[in-house]
């Protein structure tokens, strides 16, 4: 993109602000182009920042995305930067008096199914595919990291080299298990999400824990209600007897177990041999496993964004949400979330749902959101970051369109509550906070097994447990993080291609990535934690 000729993109027709799409900004006094053609501008305006197509009245609205994305503060004649200083924000929607699950009837529920796509991916013995075939180490508590690191570490070194099909061992750690208040209503949520990571698609069915004995979060906890208990094992006692266990039958069981306060540990180093032999039991299974053709439909998509700018709603998002549709149509799982950044199009979403069930549950996580924010006394618009405005999103309600166009347009057949496991197939919104490592655990423990994330900023997030494919909105971070960013979704705002081919091109990419193809984070082992969310107290 050139700064020569000014480009200004609108998304909707109803739009009185158009985002200025040349690098650098344009400078006060430039003559404008479509859809503005004579329109001087009245001031300097940054790259990706609006412009008043038309007078704007003091208290109008200023309409992008065909909504009020909020009220001018003062006069913004026609020409004006209109930026979050010069704005008041809208009140949210309240939650009564909602559509509620009309998505089973619209035009999208009757779209053609899209078949013949398929990808390399291991099949597991629960029913689901997995992308990687990773070796995860649960923890019941943080006091375990320290031991477990060293003991990770010496696994890579030592035993993977022997076992080439496996593609990597991840520690599960977090800083729960102790020190909360463990029977707390809340405390559901953390605890769901730790039983459901282990259980990711990417992990082989293999459950192996590493506990320290005592802990509030006893291994039993982590058990799906109904399971017996976990064995206490060691190293030469793997057993495989429980009926009720997966992989029942097989002459080793899928679970493990190594409790650091076992009397039998003389000492650090027999800590060490009895987590390396369990692992490398685990290990011997893994690496026998191979790769199958399967369809696209057992592909489970999260999709999140992170460090958004306001081409996020112009190219990426947009682009993710064609994409959406077409693994929808193929079969698959595609997860949305991040409760702050959709609850200002809360109406789009639950008229939506399929059933006025799943509507019901929307509103239900909608307003447990609403309500957990009140505790900390903010509300949604604490959600915007310093990157976001200087990116020209001007508040919540800006970013929140922008955001959800991720999910495309197809009904919206479950909502699953933070940590929840899903269960349908087709478009769901898994619930989360919009952090993105809270956002990216919660969706792994929900069964993702490959991430999408989109940024205009920047960021270079990444996760152990399952290929991030990270998309740019901009073709100038694209180039300058050539090394990280998977996909330049910026060359739709240049013209080079339109959102429709855009998404096709990720439908592609995530196919060859869950077949096996290294994203640039997985290139370079770039790693956040996990991050669970727990909104009971610590004590
Ligand atoms: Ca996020």
């Amino acid at each position: 993109m050139t700064s020569a000729s000014p480009v200004l993109v609108r998304m909707h027709p109803a739009n009185n602000v158009a985002i200025v799409g040349n690098e650098g900004g344009l400078p006060a006094g430039t003559l404008l182009a479509e859809p503005a053609t004579g329109l001087a501008l009245r001031e300097r305006v940054p790259q990706a920042h609006k412009v008043a197509l038309v007078d704007i009245p003091e208290g109008g609205a200023v309409t992008r995305y065909g909504v009020t994305i909020g009220h001018a503060l003062r006069d913004l004649p026609a020409g004006s930067w209109v930026h979050e200083r010069v704005l008041r924000m809208p009140p949210a929607r309240g939650l009564d008096g909602l559509p509620m699950g009309l998505g089973a009837s619209t035009e999208a529920s009757t779209v053609e199914p899209l078949q013949g796509y398929t990808f390399q991916g291991y099949r597991n013995p629960d029913g689901s595919v997995g992308t990687r075939n990773l070796l995860a180490i649960t923890t019941t508590v943080q006091c375990v990291a320290g031991v477990l690191d060293v003991a990770v570490e010496r696994i890579r070194r030592e035993l993977l080299p022997r076992y080439p099909h496996v593609d990597g061992v991840v520690a599960l750690e977090h800083a729960y298990g102790c020190g909360v208040a463990i029977d707390a209503p809340e405390a559901v949520i953390p605890i769901r999400t730790l039983r459901h990571l282990a259980l990711n698609p990417n992990f082989g069915g293999e459950v192996m824990v590493v506990s320290l004995g005592c802990e509030k979060l006893q291994p039993e906890r982590l058990l799906p209600p109904g399971s017996l208990p976990l064995r206490v094992l060691n190293a030469d006692t793997v057993a495989a007897d429980d009926p009720a266990r997966p992989g029942a039958g097989t002459p080793e069981a899928p679970y493990s177990h190594v409790c650091l306060q076992d009397a039998q540990h003389v000492g650090f180093g027999s800590m060490l041999n009895a987590i390396l032999a369990t692992a490398e039991q685990h290990l011997q299974r893994l690496n026998a496993r191979q790769r199958e053709t399967v369809p696209a439909g057992e592909l489970v998509v999260g999709v999140q964004c992170g460090g958004s700018d306001a081409f996020s709603g112009v190219t990426a998002n947009p682009a993710v949400g064609v994409c959406a549709d077409l693994l929808v149509r193929a079969g698959a799982t595609v997860m949305f979330s991040e409760t702050t950044e959709v609850r200002d199009a809360v109406e789009t979403l639950t008229a939506r749902c399929a059933s006025a069930e799943v509507a019901q549950k929307m509103v239900a996580e909608m307003a447990w959101y609403d309500a957990y924010l009140q505790r900390g006394q903010v509300d949604r618009s604490a959600n915007t970051t310093p990157g976001n405005k200087a990116g020209g999103l001007s508040n919540i309600v800006e970013k929140a369109m922008g955001s959800v166009i991720k999910s495309g347009s197809m009904p919206i057949s479950a909502v699953l509550s933070p940590g929840e496991r899903a269960t349908n197939r087709g478009l769901i919104y898994a619930a989360t906070p919009a952090s993105d490592f809270i956002c990216g655990t919660l969706q792994l423990a929900a069964g993702m097994n490959v991430h999408v994330f989109t940024t205009g900023r920047g960021t270079p997030y990444g996760l152990a447990e399952c290929p991030v494919v990270k998309v740019a909105t901009r073709t100038e971070l694209a180039q300058r993080w050539h090394d990280l960013m998977d996909l330049n979704a910026g060359a739709v705002a240049d013209g080079q291609c339109s959102v429709e081919v855009m998404g096709w091109r990720l439908f592609h990419l995530l196919l060859e990535v869950a077949s096996g193809r290294r994203t640039w984070a997985e290139t370079h082992r770039i790693h956040n934690q996990l991050v669970l969310f727990n909104p009971a107290p610590v004590t």
